[in-house]
């Protein structure tokens, strides 16, 4: 038996599959035999989230996701994840609706981080997570430093991530050019590169970097596994 998780997934649903993979995996392999992780999931409509956030309606988005946290909650989660970078921009309005704690994924990363010794980070992710302070402050909270990509770097980041990967659209060029961002960040003293969208694993792996990699979908899972099995303690 594990603590029952709630997760608000869909954004996009090919990283929320990787979630649940890696959750159920986690739990299978400390309890053994057929234990899996007790999950309730918030599967939201992309499109929708998508169209809120060209058009800048982070309240409208908060507010769907509130509602979602809401009624995990009120199915039992006790405790609840965001399986995306970018939607933590709402995660205050999200912590705001809920008693139960929100297992952060700036935390998931820094967990990884930190743990590995690591103190300057390049972030790679979409273009709100690379040029707002919100995912790098939550970073800085545990003493971690971040570097992103220039101008056109982030531009054409953001592109791939919604024009292909959040489509589960995987290309070589992309991931070329991925690489190619990867080793400039490394130039510039990142020790480490945080995948920081949940879906760019889908398209690099430790190979196409000269430094190692954070997936933020991992250190998520693996964080929210940790506080399911109670080994780690929700903040
Ligand atoms: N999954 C992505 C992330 O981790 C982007 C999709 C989205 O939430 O807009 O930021």
């Amino acid at each position: 038996m594990t603590i029952p998780l709630g997760i608000l997934g869909g954004m996009s649903w090919h990283s929320t599959v990787d979630y649940y993979t890696h959750l159920n995996e986690a739990v299978a392999r400390e309890l053994g035999g057929h234990h899996s992780a007790d999950l309730l999931l918030a599967s939201v409509d992309f499109g929708t989230i998508r169209a809120m956030q060209v058009a800048g309606d982070w309240d409208g988005a908060g507010r769907l996701l509130a509602d979602a946290a809401r009624r995990l909650e009120g199915a039992g989660a006790e405790a609840v994840l965001i399986a995306t970078n970018l939607m933590h921009k709402v995660a205050p309005a999200v912590e705001a609706a809920v008693d139960v704690p929100l297992l952060h994924i700036g935390d998931a990363v820094a967990r990884v981080a930190t743990r590995d010794g690591l103190g300057t980070l390049g972030v790679v992710g979409t273009r709100w997570v690379m040029e707002e302070s919100f995912y790098a402050d939550r970073l800085a909270r545990h003493g971690l430093r971040c570097v992103v990509p220039p101008a056109e770097a982030r531009h054409r980041i953001d592109e791939v991530i919604f024009s292909e990967l959040t489509l589960g659209v995987v290309r070589e060029e992309s991931r070329a050019a991925y690489a190619a961002v990867f080793a400039e960040l490394a130039e510039q003293g990142a020790e480490a590169i945080v995948l920081a969208c949940t879906e760019i694993q889908l398209l690099v792996g430790p190979e196409d970097s000269p430094v190692p990699l954070i997936d933020s979908m991992a250190a998520h899972a693996a964080y929210a596994a940790d506080v399911a099995l109670g080994a780690a303690v929700a903040r």
